[in-house]
């Protein structure tokens, strides 16, 4: 199955249609929309503001990803939705 659980509004959409955020496990960053080779817990966002606008309030995106999330992630993310996906 490729269909993912969007954290921000809850609805389950195709993988291509979200953003993914992994937290890498040997390093624990988080990685935005990673290639194949980066593995670890992940969480999926709309390509839309109100969801990511969302995951951030009661530290969602944390508790799923079991790991900090800093505040410059809503920027990095923000920033996806500018980018044409083709
Ligand atoms: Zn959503």
């Amino acid at each position: 199955m490729t269909d993912r659980k969007c954290v921000g509004c809850g609805i389950i959409k195709n993988r291509n249609d979200l953003i993914k955020i992994t937290k890498e496990h040997s390093t624990n960053s988080l990685v935005i929309n990673g290639n194949s080779k980066v593995f670890g817990r992940s969480a999926y966002l709309c390509y839309n503001s109100t969801c990511i606008e969302n995951a951030f309030k009661k530290n969602k995106l944390q508790k799923i990803l079991k790991t900090p999330v800093p505040a410059e992630l809503k920027g990095q993310l923000t920033n996806e939705l500018r980018h044409d996906k083709n």
